[in-house]
């Protein structure tokens, strides 16, 4: 990625200036994740460069949810103290208002080296990766997810996700570009059309931060795909011209990172269109940049109903108290919310870390709603665990928990086949009439499956 393509991406959002920064939480309980770990005490060099860090140890991610009484002041306010902390360290003069406009997280967002330099106590292959630049994948992490990522711990999950590493550019057998075949189902630029009745509109190119393991990795972040009224119209036109079409995803790239007015009118542009029932749309936004979703927001998006919307959460740490007050708002605005968590090695791969993250998710009343095996793009096998542990965690789920908390594992079949679900095996066979199953104990019973009449 060069620079001069890194500018362009950053220039393909369009601002609106009179969006509201979100205001305290009036809820009761609020999901209060991490402790503010970064006792963090710096001393910066003349270079700017962190020489020092002091972190608190980080609460396991098995911990479960304390009482609202137990999380004490950060979970009435609604304040994250990890993420102020960090704004008081390293961007002592920007007040918590300027903080939280979502425009100011964009335009200071981590995407150099230098800048990393800053707030990470980088490893040595972080370091290198970085100055190698992401073969198909820039970075950006916005100051409120660096946040979040733990300064010392190359191994930190959120940190894994969202800092390159060279494994990056070892590619494996299987691995592809465009797994999902979805560059053979475009008809035209920008939108990919692999079910008879729904398409997949991307918005744009641009996030405000990039996911090392993103399925679009080939074409997110490059600058080469901005949402010019052309391209859209095109798309838009062939939409209009097929009317099997009910169902229209638009995603990205980010399209949250669109400004309101832009948005409103791809949305409208689409609700206009007879044929289409539903839009959904696909986000990383809540989880990265929760700032974005201001009331203003909120009220252009409850014009376009029925809309859904595909949040994308990945680790307990990411369901912070100002990620709980934007699926709060959503929600207020009558706007159905579904993960889709991506199983990734060594970050998500454990039944306690995504027993978590569903509860969670749950009690910020968004439904977990994929499981996706980790898609083969280019430089993902440090990413992809075995297809047993996405069953294993299936497993340690189904019956252990709510059944709303328990998401669809699936593969995307790379080629372009689509979703297939897994899960564990329940059914043991037949004896006579009736049908055995195990249940989640490991015990057996019997069910009398009636006999079709001939
Ligand atoms: S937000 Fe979505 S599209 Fe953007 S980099 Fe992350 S996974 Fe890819």
């Amino acid at each position: 990625m060069s620079s001069s393509a890194t500018e362009s991406a950053e220039s393909s959002y369009s601002l609106v200036v009179d969006e509201e920064p979100p205001g305290p939480l009036t809820q009761p309980f609020l999901p209060v994740l991490s402790p503010p770990p970064p006792s963090i005490s710096t001393n910066l060099g003349s270079q700017g460069r962190v020489s020092r860090l002091l972190v608190r140890k980080r609460k396991p991610a098995s911990q479960p949810f304390a009482s609202p009484a137990a999380e004490g002041g950060e979970a009435r306010s609604g304040l994250n103290l990890r993420s102020k902390a960090f704004r008081k360290t390293f961007f002592p003069q920007t007040p918590e208002k300027l903080w939280n406009d979502w425009h100011w997280q964009i335009r200071n967002r981590f995407r150099t080296l230098a800048q990393l330099e800053r707030i990470l106590q980088l490893s040595e292959e972080e370091r290198e990766a970085i100055r190698q630049g992401g073969l198909q994948l820039p970075v950006a992490i916005t100051p409120y997810y660096a946040s979040l990522l733990d300064p010392l711990d190359p191994n930190h999950p959120l940190r894994r996700m969202v800092v390159p590493r060279p494994a990056e550019f070892i590619h494996t057998p299987g691995e592809s570009a465009d797994p999902l075949g979805e560059d053979g189902h475009s008809p035209v630029p920008g939108l990919v059309h692999r079910y008879p009745d729904r398409v997949l509109l991307l918005a744009h190119d641009f996030c405000s931060t990039y996911c090392r393991y993103c399925t679009r990795s080939r074409m997110v972040g490059h600058g080469e795909m901005a949402a010019t009224q052309a391209r859209l119209e095109a798309a838009l036109d062939y939409i209009r011209r097929t009317p099997t079409v009910r169902d229209v995803l638009v995603s990205g790239g980010d399209p949250l990172t669109l400004s309101d007015q832009r948005l409103d009118e791809i949305l409208s542009a689409i609700r206009a269109i007879p044929h289409v029932q539903i839009v959904r749309l696909g986000t990383k936004v809540p989880a990265v940049l929760p700032q974005r979703i201001t009331p203003a927001l909120c009220r252009m998006l409850r014009k376009h109903h029925p809309l859904w919307i595909s949040l994308h959460f990945q680790h307990p740490e990411e369901c912070t108290p100002e990620a709980y007050q934007a699926c709060t708002r959503l929600a207020d605005a009558g706007i159905p919310l579904g993960s889709q968590t991506v199983l990734l090695q060594g970050i998500n791969d454990s039944v306690e870390t995504m027993k978590e993250l569903v509860h969670r998710l749950l009690q910020m009343r968004v439904r977990p709603y994929y499981l996706f095996q980790c898609d083969p793009i280019c430089g993902s096998a440090h990413f992809r665990t075995p297809v047993s542990k996405g069953i294993e965690i299936i497993q340690g789920l189904r019956g252990h928990t709510s059944g709303y908390a328990i998401p669809y594992y699936v593969i995307d079949l790379p080629g372009g086949g689509g979703k297939v679900p897994l899960q564990p095996e329940y059914f043991v066979g037949r004896d006579g009439n009736d049908l055995v199953f195990r249940n989640f104990e490991g015990k057996t019973f019997r069910y009398p499956d009636p006999i079709p009449s001939e």
